[in-house]
């Protein structure tokens, strides 16, 4: 099935990849599913092919480009460098529009829900009361539903501590780091976000916490709504991008991806491109300035 050529996406990063395979093993849908439209390399046929366009976005294609997890260890194993998640990034708001209509508000309405906060909260409130209960987790094994894997991995009811706006370094000062405490994180996993502050804490790392930031864009990037993205990003760019710190710190890998490539998504605003070029996985600057020793 074949329409006219779309333009949807850089057409020289499509041309990256050589279709050398080596991305395949790293692929967590491809090992679990064993199809090639679930591989990377397959995937990036299928955007290429809608880009040229050679193939429609029937549901079956938007299928196996939805699968994709966007966890980018493709990125990683492939020797060509290709930007994989800047192609299915690209072709998610692509195929948005060729959804039935159920589906895309739905999706929309998702993308508002998760991105609002006080939408969220109210969201979140009554699965949090059973979050982390362990008879939540036997029923999700008992009946194999991932949706209540979900509830059960979600942090219990009891509120994380606050942050403060400001954790001094302990030990060496070894520069500052402005946290992105996220949305959805935020309000699931506010431990993760406490636990993150205080380990880069020990480790040297003065961590400014800056209130009202907002969503990334990630959460309605990977839900196709482009736009909405945009407006968040920008928001976000402007509160994190005015701080002097030395480095942007995400603790979830789709926000710090994101977080990457906000000079690409939002060419021409200076407070974003500063963002991008400082953002850092937590982890990853745990690595780089040194693990603080364990605690007894
Ligand atoms: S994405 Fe990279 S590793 Fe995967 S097939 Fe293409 S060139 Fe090879
Ligand atoms: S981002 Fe992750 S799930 Fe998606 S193709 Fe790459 S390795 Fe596979």
């Amino acid at each position: 099935m074949s329409s006219p050529e779309a333009r949807f996406v850089a057409r020289e990063k499509l041309l990256t990849c050589v279709h050398c395979g080596l991305c395949l093993a790293a692929c967590p849908t491809y090992v679990e599913l064993g199809m090639e439209a679930d591989s990377p390399r397959g995937r990036i046929h299928l955007i290429r092919a809608l880009e040229e366009g050679q193939l429609v976005p029937t549901p079956e294609v938007i299928r196996h480009l939805d699968l994709c997890l966007g966890c980018r260890a493709c990125e990683t194993a492939c020797p060509s460098g290709v930007e994989y998640g800047a192609l299915i990034e690209a072709a998610r708001p692509y195929v948005e529009r060729f959804r039935p209509a159920p589906a895309r508000w739905g999706r929309r309405a998702l993308a508002a829900v998760l991105t609002t906060p006080a939408l969220r909260r109210a969201a979140f409130a009554p699965l949090r009361l059973v979050g982390g209960a362990r008879w939540v987790r036997r029923l999700a094994r008992r009946l194999g539903s991932p949706w209540l894997a979900y509830v059960a991995a979600l942090q219990g009811a009891a509120r994380a501590p606050g942050l403060p706006g400001v954790l001094e370094p302990e030990g060496r000062p070894r520069g500052t780091a402005v946290l992105l405490t996220g949305c959805v994180a935020e309000t699931a996993f506010g431990r993760t976000n406490v636990a993150t502050a205080r380990l880069l804490q020990r480790a040297g790392v003065r961590v400014v916490v800056p209130r009202g930031q907002g969503c990334c864009g990630a959460v309605a990037i990977h839900l196709g709504a482009a736009e909405r993205a945009r407006t968040l990003a920008r928001s976000l760019a402007s509160v994190l991008g005015a701080s002097e710190a030395d480095w942007v710190v995400s603790n979830a890998a789709g926000c710090g991806a994101l977080l990457r490539e906000y000079g690409s998504l939002l060419p021409g605003d200076p407070a974003a491109a500063a963002v991008g070029a400082r953002a850092r996985d937590a982890l990853a600057l745990l690595a780089e300035v040194g693990l603080p020793p364990p605690s007894r």
